[in-house]
């Protein structure tokens, strides 16, 4: 099948983008990589009248570099992630997300917002940025916005984005030299789409304990709390665990999910 005919209006801008997409309406998308939304007009499962194309907006490229934080655009690729192009703030977390994130061909032109946007359950940031506390500035026709990542997914490929509205920044915490991290992502073959995710992040200095479970229907869990991950060490606790918090999947993706914390609290018992 192909794609719908459909008018391309070359961004220069994200104030003439985003007001673009308001004329335009729920007709108008924005493209960035083109690595999901390509299939998507391919299969007509999106069948716009506009495409805003994001490539040539420089401010969707920006880094800015603060003390306490790291801002990144939108349109940042996962492989400036993974080749160390881009700052970390996490100490290797990000740069290992995104070596995991399909292959290279994918890599090159896939971004972080892109990928937020389309808001795959499956996905890596989608449960990463929540796992850093990063924040999301949104920007439309409105005016600007901030929202925690953890509160921008919906439900299965649906977000906070409202009418003519980009995602333009992320903004991620630097981890202290303290903290601990794991990622784990049960997948069939290197670089697939998690069938079971689970993440966790430790930084005593600044008062976080935090795990994320992903690859659920809808949009990861957040758990926080002091002395949460130490309290799954044991393999009983972790099965009641899973219950009590609602996690509710097919009996093989219990067990893929329980092994995913399994290795992830064993991750963090370990020291790096
Ligand atoms: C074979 C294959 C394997 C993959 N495996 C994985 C994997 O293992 N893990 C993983 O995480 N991902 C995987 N992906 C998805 C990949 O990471 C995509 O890059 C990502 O999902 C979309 O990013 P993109 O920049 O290409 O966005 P696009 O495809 O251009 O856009 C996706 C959606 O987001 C919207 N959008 C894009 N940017 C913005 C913005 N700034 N503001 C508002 N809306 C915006 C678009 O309108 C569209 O709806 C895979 C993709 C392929 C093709």
């Amino acid at each position: 099948m192909k794609a719908v005919a459909y008018r391309i209006e070359r961004g220069v801008s994200i104030d003439a983008t985003t007001r673009a997409l308001r004329e335009a309406g729920w007709g108008g998308k924005a493209i960035a990589g083109g690595q999901s939304l390509g299939a998507m007009l391919n299969l007509r499962l999106a069948q716009p009248e506009v495409l805003a194309d994001l490539d040539g907006i420089d401010a969707l490229r920006a880094v800015r570099e603060d003390a306490d934080a790291i801002t990144f655009g939108a349109m940042c690729t996962h492989a400036a992630f993974e080749d160390g192009k881009l700052p970390d703030p996490t100490r290797g977390l990000m740069p290992a997300v995104a070596r995991g994130i399909a292959y290279r061909a994918v890599r090159n032109r896939g971004t972080i917002g892109g990928s937020l946007c389309h808001a795959d359950p499956a996905a890596d940031w989608v449960s990463t940025m929540p796992l850093v506390g990063a924040t999301l500035r949104l920007e439309g026709p409105d005016g600007v916005r901030t929202l925690p990542a953890a509160e921008f997914m919906l439900a299965a490929f649906e977000t906070q984005l409202a009418e003519g509205e980009l995602l333009t920044a992320i903004t991620v915490p630097r981890l202290s030299a303290q903290a601990q991290w794991s990622y784990r992502k049960f997948c069939r073959k290197t670089g697939e789409f998690a069938h079971a995710l689970v993440c966790a992040l430790r930084d005593p200095a600044r008062g976080v304990e935090r795990l994320v479970i992903g690859a659920l229907d809808g949009a990861p869990r957040v758990f926080e709390g002091e002395g949460l991950i130490a309290s799954l060490a044991d393999a009983s606790q972790r099965t009641a665990w899973l219950a009590e918090a609602g996690i509710d999947v097919d009996p093989a993706r219990t067990t893929q999910l329980a092994e995913m914390l399994r290795l992830a609290v064993m991750d963090m018992e370990t020291p790096r």
